[in-house]
């Protein structure tokens, strides 16, 4: 059991509109033929309620729907759809306690940390909302006479946004909110780990566009395996754009799919974010930084600090230092306020860190200390492990999606900064230094590869709004933030005659 009773937790789901059973498809209206799946919590292995897969012909249903909502929803002004988001925003903070709790009971992490990541949805509608009167094109002078030229941007149609279980509500408002206001729609295909926070978020979002008056097709959902319904949706030239959050494989796999019937692709994948800790640093910054880093979420951020790379001369006390607060760690029910780790979110993702745990000591490292799983209450608990991993550690190259860190010593900023850049994954970074030029040399072309690089604070708990994304093997997609809007919509240069003639460009003559 959890600290909250069979009753505090009956009362969120209902709150949330929640059944024991749950049609797992809507556009419009709710579907669901496929067979009944149960969510169980990784709190303690009991289930919460089920939800019934949308099958193949529920989803054609669903894109037909949701592609006759774009052709109404893409005439609404973007002001007035912003409008309809605001109101999202607000029925999020309505909602935020209890919508924070079901993604603790569903996921596993800490409510601190849920109760963030519905901030964070709120967050994006705000800066949807300000979006929805800036979608701003270009007009460039003409070479040629009495003409015009603009560029305007146009909603780009159905979004298949496709989330990973780790933050189960964000990654889909960091689409959505940007997509709505661009005049697309969205069909979201959650993870199949946590499918109840989605269908919690689609009551809400239904009921927001009805008090406008708007199709609540606009949001729709399609619950179902990765391997169909994913599929189906990649293969599917009604879907725009496909956004997908997941791990590198999945996105590969995606990647291909979409990219063959030339969709648009937007790709936020694994990342092996590593930390710089400087000689010249605040120490007591840096283990923060590295600890919130490596064991928020469990660690299962795509942002969690995998690899921290310590000056030699500061690596025994930064050692040390580290493994005391590592010691102390509180493990336990996540909406208990004095756990800081709650579990992983289930029993594969046990198996895959002791996997890798044997791996790296089969390979020539050293476990200072963690790694066992803990018998807590039937859930999914493991205790945060440190090890000691000598330069061009295999297993170190490999996004590991737990709380394992990996220790290496550098001697030279070049040198750390090659063996930051030296893994395919290239999505967050941070260096500690008081060092003005060390931090703009690791800023600098020829410094961290990555989309995020961070100077004095850890590689996780990204703000909306910067761009957010990552490089190389991360995929190079930016879902939010800063001009991503820029990825929802669809560019039309104009030119405009008013001269009374016709000219053509370059000088070329028309002698007719
Ligand atoms: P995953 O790859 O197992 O699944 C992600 C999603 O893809 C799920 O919804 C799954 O059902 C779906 N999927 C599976 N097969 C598919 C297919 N053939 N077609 C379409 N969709 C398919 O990832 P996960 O375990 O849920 O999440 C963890 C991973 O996500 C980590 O690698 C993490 O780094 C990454 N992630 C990245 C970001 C980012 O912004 N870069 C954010 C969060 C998570």
């Amino acid at each position: 059991m959890h600290t909250m009773t069979e009753e505090s937790t009956r009362s969120v789901l209902r709150d949330l509109g929640i059944e024991d059973r749950n049609p797992g498809g809507f556009a419009g209206e709710w579907i669901g033929s496929g067979r009944a799946v149960p969510v169980i919590s990784p709190l303690d292995g009991e289930p919460l309620a089920s939800v019934a897969q949308v099958t193949g012909e529920d989803l054609e249903i669903l894109l037909d729907r949701c592609r006759r909502a774009f052709l109404g929803w893409r005439q609404v002004p973007a002001p007035k759809r912003g409008e309809a988001v605001r109101s999202l925003g607000e029925e999020l903070r309505a909602h935020k306690e209890n919508l924070a709790r079901l993604v603790s009971l569903e996921m596993g992490k800490t409510l601190r940390e849920s109760l963030g990541e519905v901030q964070e949805m709120i967050d994006v509608c705000d800066f949807a909302v300000g979006l929805s009167r800036q979608l701003y094109g270009l007009t460039m002078p003409s070479e040629r006479a009495q003409h015009r030229i603009q560029e305007q941007w146009h909603p780009l149609g159905v979004v298949g946004v496709i989330t990973a279980f780790n933050f189960p509500v964000a990654v889909w408002s960091w689409n959505a909110a940007l997509a709505l206001v661009c005049g697309d729609t969205v069909l979201w295909k959650p993870s199949s780990k946590t499918p109840l926070t989605a269908v919690a978020v689609t009551r809400i979002a239904r009921r927001v566009l009805e008090r406008h008056g708007h199709d609540p097709a606009v949001c729709s959902l399609a619950v179902g395996k990765g391997s169909e319904i994913g599929d189906l949706i990649n293969a599917d030239p009604r879907v725009a754009l496909v956004s997908y959050t997941g791990s590198v494989p999945g996105g590969r796999h995606v990647g291909r799919m979409v990219q063959e019937r030339f969709g648009r692709l937007i790709l936020e994948l694994g990342g092996n974010n590593a930390v710089i800790v400087s000689d010249k640093s605040d120490l007591d910054i840096a283990l923060r930084s590295v600890y919130f880093g490596a064991i928020g979420t469990s660690g299962q951020r795509c942002t969690s600090t995998r690899r921290v790379i310590v000056h030699e001369s500061v690596y025994d006390e930064f050692t040390a230092r580290l493994g005391a607060l590592y010691a102390r760690t509180s493990i336990g029910d996540p909406l208990d306020d004095a756990n800081l780790m709650g579990p992983l979110v289930d029993r594969k993702a046990v198996a895959t860190m002791i996997e890798a745990i044997e791996a790296a000591k089969a390979q020539g490292a050293r476990v200072l200390m963690g790694g066992e799983t803990l018998r807590l209450r039937g859930g999914c608990y493991v205790t945060p492990c440190l090890v000691e991993a000598p330069a061009g550690l295999p297993i170190a190259r490999e996004e590991t999606f737990a709380p394992v860190l990996y220790l290496m010593k550098y001697r030279t900023l070049e040198e750390a900064i090659a063996v930051q850049n030296a893994v395919p994954q290239g999505l967050s970074s941070a260096i500690i230094t008081n060092d003005l030029r060390e931090s703009e040399r690791f800023l600098s072309a020829a410094g961290s590869d990555c989309g995020i690089a961070n100077v004095n604070t850890g590689t996780s708990g990204a703000e909306i709004g910067g761009a957010f994304g990552g490089e190389k093997e991360t995929g190079g997609g930016r879902e939010s933030g800063s001009d991503a809007w820029k990825a929802y919509m669809r560019r039309q240069t104009n030119v405009l005659n008013f001269s009374g003639r016709i000219e053509l460009a370059q000088g070329i003559r028309l002698d007719v």
